[in-house]
C-alpha cells in the first residue's frame, strides 16, 4: 500500500530544482555541521541541487558529474547520474549564517544562496582607491569610507554648469567635490590624482559616489556628465564623459578611462600644484 505524504500544520514548503517541495516545521534546530560535509567530493565546491550520485555513494555536484561523462572520478564507476534525494531534501531545509557575520550581517541565507548574498553583502570588506589605503571598510558606502577616515582628502562644493578651480597642492591624492543640485541636495564626485600608473606624468579619474546603496531612486534618474581640464604651458588636456557611480569596490578599482598629465607639461609650475579645472551638471 502506498504511503500517504504527511502534511505537518504550519509547515513551510522548501522549493527543490524540480519543482518538488519539502516540508518543514517552522519552530528550526540549531545542529552543527563540519563543512567538508556539504562540498562536493571531487571539486569540494558547494553542493547544489541537481546532486549525483555513483553506485557506490560518491555524491558529487552538477558541474562535475557532466565534466567527467558521467564517470565517478572517485572510484570510476560509470554511472553518476542517481539523484541523491536525501542530500537535496537536507540541503534545502539548511539556513547558514553569513561569512561576514564577524563584520556585522546578521542574515541567516539558505545553503544554496551562501555564495550570491555574500558577493552582494553589504558588510563583505571592499577596497579604497586612494593611494596607500589598505583599509577594508565594510558596512558603509565608499563615501562614508572617505569621509570617516580620509581627513586629508579636501572638499571642494561647486555649482552645477559652472567651471570650477580645484587647485590641486602637489601629493594631495584626491578630492571630495560636491555638486550643489538645484532641487536642493548634492551628488558627490571623487577626483582620484594617481602617481604610480604611469611613469613621468599623473593619472587623473572622476566616479560620482553613491550617497546610498538602496535608495537612489531619484539619483539614478539624473544623468551627470564631468568635464576636467588641466591648464598647462603646451595647452589644455581635457576629459568629459559620464561618471560611473560607485557604492562600494568589491574589488580593486580600474579607471576605464582616464586623463594622463605628464611632468613635463607643468614643469615651469613645479611647487604649485596641479591646476584642475572641474565643470560637473
Ligand atoms: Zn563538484
Ligand atoms: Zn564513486
Ligand atoms: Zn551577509
Ligand atoms: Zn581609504
Amino acid at each position: 500500500m502506498a504511503r500517504e505524504k504527511r502534511s505537518v500544520p504550519g509547515a513551510a514548503a522548501i522549493k527543490l530544482e524540480d519543482g518538488e517541495t519539502a516540508a518543514h516545521e517552522k519552530r528550526a534546530v540549531s545542529v552543527t555541521v563540519y563543512p567538508g560535509a556539504l562540498e562536493c567530493d571531487v571539486c569540494y565546491g558547494t553542493l547544489t541541487p541537481p546532486l549525483f550520485q555513483c553506485v557506490r555513494g560518491h555524491l558529487t555536484c552538477s558541474t562535475c558529474t557532466g565534466e567527467n561523462g558521467y564517470e565517478c572520478a572517485w572510484c570510476h564507476e560509470q554511472e553518476t547520474t542517481f539523484r541523491c534525494r536525501v542530500m537535496e531534501h537536507l540541503l534545502a531545509g539548511l539556513n547558514v549564517p553569513c561569512e561576514f557575520k564577524h563584520k556585522g550581517c546578521a542574515a541567516m541565507v539558505p545553503y544554496g544562496d551562501k555564495k550570491s548574498h555574500e558577493s552582494s553583502c553589504f558588510y563583505a570588506p571592499c577596497y579604497c582607491p586612494i593611494r596607500g589605503c589598505a583599509a577594508r571598510y565594510s558596512g558603509v558606502t565608499l563615501l562614508g569610507h572617505l569621509e570617516n577616515n580620509h581627513p586629508e582628502i579636501g572638499r571642494t562644493h561647486v555649482k552645477p554648469a559652472v567651471v570650477s578651480s580645484l587647485m590641486m597642492c602637489d601629493g594631495e591624492p584626491a578630492r571630495l567635490v560636491y555638486l550643489n543640485l538645484d532641487g536642493g541636495g548634492a551628488a558627490v564626485f571623487l577626483l582620484v590624482v594617481d602617481r604610480s600608473q604611469m611613469p613621468a606624468g599623473r593619472t587623473l579619474w572622476v566616479v560620482r559616489l553613491k550617497l546610498e546603496l538602496v535608495k537612489e531612486e531619484q539619483e539614478q534618474q539624473k544623468e551627470f556628465r564631468y568635464k576636467i581640464m588641466v591648464a598647462g604651458k603646451a595647452g589644455i588636456l581635457s576629459l568629459s564623459g559620464e561618471p560611473e557611480a560607485i557604492g562600494r569596490l568589491t574589488a580593486p578599482y580600474k579607471a576605464s578611462s582616464f586623463l594622463f598629465v605628464p611632468d613635463v607639461m607643468l614643469d615651469d609650475h613645479p611647487d604649485q600644484g596641479l591646476p584642475v579645472l572641474a565643470e560637473l551638471s
